[in-house]
């Protein structure tokens, strides 16, 4: 219980504010989203069903409304700020896209993002 190991800053100004971790963060997820859904809703490429992009709408929300500073991965932060099913919905995209883009050898930003 007494083991925190990562300081986490809480910095009430980084709520509501966009920054380039931020906006990093979403980009990797709006492909994450983006492959997934291209496969399994049969959306063309560029496109996203509703429900994919109302999953991206409430990550941005989520990520806008983080105030960790600095922010730490998700995987690795704890308030585990998505609702549980949409919790469950990104853990499918992830590991769908992750196989997608490792099959595919684009792994340089993958890897980039996992342990930056
Ligand atoms: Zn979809």
């Amino acid at each position: 219980m007494s083991s925190n190991p990562s300081k986490l800053e809480i910095n009430k100004e980084r709520v509501g504010a966009w920054d380039k971790g931020k906006e990093q963060e979403f980009s990797t997820l709006s492909k994450f989203v983006a492959v997934y859904c291209n496969n399994h809703h049969e959306t063309g490429k560029g496109q996203l069903c509703r429900e994919c992009r109302e999953l991206l709408d409430y990550g941005h929300k989520r990520l806008e409304m983080c105030a960790f500073d600095p922010k730490p991965k998700c995987r690795d932060c704890p308030a585990h700020c998505y609702r549980k099913d949409y919790r469950q919905r990104v853990r499918e995209v992830m590991k769908f896209s992750g196989m997608y883009f490792v099959k595919r050898g684009r792994v340089d930003w993958l890897i980039k993002y996992f342990t930056r």
